[in-house]
């Protein structure tokens, strides 16, 4: 007769352990299974996604009845287990049914914490564990309302995140002043607060609750300093507790956690437990990749082959809410004795923190790039010496030297038990069997048979990389990405069908194109903003809500919350007028620091957003406009004083240079542009490392395009000679709207020549003369609608300071 074994708990680790033990033995056991809640085993980290409208709860099961069946086991579901015999070897359930074991497998799960403020069992306050919680808050946000979310870490972020798309208004309310504290250091942490914020939450920050208040029903919370904040709902996500009052009943040696050894055994060697009800050598876990660990050596000891042994974790994190990239893992914060690597480029919301210790990787924070996550993972679980690649660590795995073949590479080098997803505790071992063996041959496919890249995709690209390892030249992975995670779509499909099908809206695209999110992410929005504008210029009314917090504020958020203010000079010429004005602003606001920068402006640094409107209506009276410094759009045109005051000077630089800028100013881009204009080939101006550059000879002006300078510069290539300015402006306006028209969002203009090819610029610009003079038009045309200054509609007094609605023309 078969031994008996008896499952309490039918959660995530629980379940995994009886998965890996049928594959290890599966007539070993009669097995029953006790689970409080009424459902087959389900994916609990996929209850964020539930509560934000992206998955159904049909979605995030993982084993249904009728797996229990085929396995031959027994399933008892709402039915809690309240009492452990270990005399008799004997469980019994609430409902009074019970089972008896020869060995008893404990997992049981946390419980969430909840403050034991008063007003904390009102109805309407509710914790985020289970599908019944993400029940009770969708019956709460169907009739809209207030929600307050107490906790600033990862539950209670995707708690608010959630309830924000299901239509509340969510105020997220934190003891600390940073969000995440026990997984991200502070620049990290405001990153991620200004993210969530632009997309509508709002945050209260080191504010301590000290009642929950209402009478029949919840009403509001009351903090510590006497404020009290209304609410229609409280979710109480304030940590968990390792659930151990089951264990503890039966004389179990618990401390915060159910104790076990190496092999998952409590202090009765009869009974095992898993999962994160358990302590082991001191720690207790709360992601589901150190339950897996656990699962694979607690089945290795129930099927009797006794030889594994777990060690320990180390764990990373992500968050889940759309279109926020972020990632943390290990010892994240550094400090003395350890070096920190950091790269930060606050423009385009992307903050790297690498923390290394006599050259080991042991920590890192990823902020709006988390592509080398994995790998970055890896190097610390396997303690990689990074000496060599050090200086190339914080770029990627793609800059070791070996791109190209780098990925496939560092594949074929994974061991097989080496954990490719994280989410589902997937090795590359079981990839590479399932693809051989079952012959799969999409992504699609490996995610169905494995749950590999099921649930938050951050290891798609490993996954790509193996089906193309194992089936060698029968698999090729799509070409062209697509726009973002929330379609299959590329760019291009996106703008072909925005054209063809006169959609007009960001919704309307969404709607169309049947996108996987609701309502997009912080990556397709303020692309399919931008193609709209693009596409119809004049009718299309711009979304400010899909554009980044700096083209929102029309000014350059800095690294301690104030803005930068720049006003436009145009071709850097400017007047003794103009100058006193933007003194005797900077003397008015005591803005701390005036800079000139390196395209020729003058930079107010330090203006607090509330000054904002103020000092563009002050800007404004001296005929002063933006400079359009914070946005993907035209920027400056650089010029040199050339052939008016310079003894070398051939061409009038300065004059073509005023010419470009107010021709160009105010149009949109898919990235930043920028303008020079050099005298003679002595190159002042830097013109050849410009997006549009030109340079003055004697027989007129040479045309130089795609340079850029920054981290990895590059020098123009020469598009062609002319004789007259009046030819110089019309290949620059028809150059702008090519790439206007034909760039992909957020591709500047050097990637994307070095994708067409020189040759297909050319063509368009030079060889078809005809076509040429058509995109000139439709660059003017556009620019109709462009050339409005964002900051003069703060000159009207009855226009509130939030709302920077650009509607003013100038010029
Ligand atoms: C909203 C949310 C998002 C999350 N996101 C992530 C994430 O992104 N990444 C990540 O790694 N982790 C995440 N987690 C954590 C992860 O879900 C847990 O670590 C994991 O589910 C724990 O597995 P477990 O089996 O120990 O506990 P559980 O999955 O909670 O299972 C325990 C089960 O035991 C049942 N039970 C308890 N007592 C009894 C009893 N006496 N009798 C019968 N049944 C009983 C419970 O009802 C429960 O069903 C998230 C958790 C939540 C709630
Ligand atoms: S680029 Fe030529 S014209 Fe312009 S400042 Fe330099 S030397 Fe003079």
């Amino acid at each position: 007769m078969k031994d008996k074994l008896v499952l309490i708990g039918n959660g995530m680790a629980g379940v995994r352990t009886l998965e890996e033990l049928l594959k290890l033995d599966p007539d070993r056991y009669g097995i029953t299974v006790f689970g409080a809640e009424p459902f087959g085993n389900y994916n609990r980290i996929l209850l964020s996604p539930v509560l934000a409208g992206e998955k159904t709860l049909q979605d995030i099961l993982l084993n249904d009845r009728d797996w229990y069946e085929e396995n031959g086991i027994t399933l008892r579901t709402g039915c809690e287990v309240t009492f452990i015999d270990r005399r008799r070897r004997r469980v019994v359930g609430a409902d009074g049914s019970g089972a008896e074991y020869d060995r008893l497998l404990l997992a049981t799960g946390s419980v969430p914490f909840v403050l034991p403020v008063p007003g904390h069992d009102l109805p309407g306050v509710v914790t985020f564990r289970d599908i019944q919680d993400v029940d009770r808050m969708l019956v709460a946000a169907g009739s809209g309302g207030r929600a307050v979310v107490i906790g600033g870490g990862l539950l209670g972020l995707e708690a608010a995140n959630g309830l924000a798309r299901q239509g509340m208004e969510v105020t997220v309310v934190h003891v600390l002043d940073t969000l995440m504290e026990r997984q991200l250091d502070r620049p990290a942490a405001e990153l991620l607060r200004r993210s969530l914020e632009s997309r509508g939450l709002t945050f209260r920050m080191a504010a301590r609750t000290q009642a929950i208040v209402g009478e029949e029903r919840v009403r509001g919370v009351c903090f510590s300093d006497g404020q009290e904040l209304a609410a229609d709902l409280v979710v109480m996500a304030v940590g968990i507790r390792p659930n151990v009052e089951l264990a503890q009943q039966a004389g179990l040696y618990c401390e915060r956690g159910v104790v076990v050894n190496d092999t998952m055994q409590t202090y009765d060697p009869r009974i095992y437990a898993v999962g994160e009800c358990v302590q082991h050598r001191s720690a207790t876990y709360g992601l589901v990749a150190p339950l897996f660990e656990q699962a694979k050596v607690c089945a290795n000891h129930l099927a009797d082959l006794g030889y594994a042994r777990y060690p320990g974790s180390v764990t990373a994190t992500r968050l889940k809410v759309t279109g926020i990239e972020l990632f943390s893992a290990g010892d994240y914060l550094g400090g003395e004795g350890y070096d920190e690597l950091v790269y930060q480029d606050p423009g385009h919301g992307v903050y790297k923190k690498l923390v290394v210790k006599d050259d080991r990787l042991c920590g890192a924070v990823l902020f709006g790039d988390t592509t080398d996550a994995s790998w970055y993972f890896q190097l610390m679980r396997e303690t990689t010496d990074v000496d060599a690649f050090r200086d190339r660590l914080l770029f990627g795995q793609a800059h070791l030297g070996d791109s190209g073949h780098g990925g496939a590479a560092t594949v074929a080098a994974m061991a097989d038990d080496a954990e490719v997803c994280g989410c589902n505790g997937v090795c590359k071992g079981a990839i590479v069997r399932a693809i051989t063996a079952k012959g799969l041959f999409t992504l699609e496919e490996v995610r169905a048979h494995t749950k590999a890249s099921s649930s938050c995709g951050s290891c798609t690209g490993i996954v790509e990389q193996l089906l193309a390892q194992v089936l060698g030249g029968d698999y090729s992975a799509p070409e062209v990405k697509p726009l973002c995670p929330c379609t299959t779509f590329t760019h291009e499909d996106v703008r072909r069908v925005i054209r063809e099908n006169a959609l007009k809206s960001v919704p309307e695209v969404i709607r169309f194109l049947e996108w996987k999110t609701p309502d997009g992410c912080q990556v397709c929005r303020p692309a399919l903003n931008y193609y709209l504008l693009c596409a119809w210029p004049g009718e299309y009314r711009d979304d400010g809500q899909s554009r980044f917090i700096n083209e929102r504020a029309h000014a350059n958020i800095q690294r301690d919350g104030t803005y930068s203010v720049v006003p436009r000079i145009w071709g850097g010429v400017t007047t003794p007028a103009e100058l006193k004005a933007i003194a005797e602003v900077a003397e008015k606001f005591q803005v701390p620091t005036v800079k000139f920068t390196g395209g020729q402006r003058i930079d107010l640094l330090g203006v607090k957003k509330e000054q904002l409107p103020a000092v563009w209506r002050d800007l404004n009276r001296a005929g002063l406009v933006s400079g359009h410094a914070y946005g993907k759009a035209v920027r400056t045109v650089k010029t040199c004083v050339g052939s008016e005051w310079c003894w070398f000077g051939t061409q009038v630089s300065t004059t073509l240079g005023i010419r470009l800028e107010r021709l160009c100013w105010g149009a949109w881009t898919p990235h930043k542009v920028k303008l020079g204009v050099s005298g003679c080939p002595r190159n002042c101006a830097e013109a050849t490392i410009k997006d549009f550059g030109v340079v003055g000879v004697d027989s007129g002006w040479e045309i130089h395009i795609g340079g850029n300078g920054g981290v990895k510069v590059r020098a123009t290539d020469l598009l062609g000679r002319v004789k007259t300015m009046e030819e110089v402006l019309e290949y620059a306006s028809a150059f702008l709207q090519l790439y206007r028209e034909e760039a992909r969002y957020l591709e500047r203009t050097a990637p994307w020549i070095e994708r067409v090819g020189l040759g297909y610029v050319r063509q368009r610009l030079v060889e078809d003369a005809r076509g040429r003079g058509t995109l000139h038009q439709r660059f003017l045309e556009s620019q109709q609608y462009a050339q409005i200054d964002p900051w003069a509609e703060q000159a009207a007094p009855a226009v509130a300071p939030a709302e920077f609605v650009p509607v003013v023309r100038v010029g």
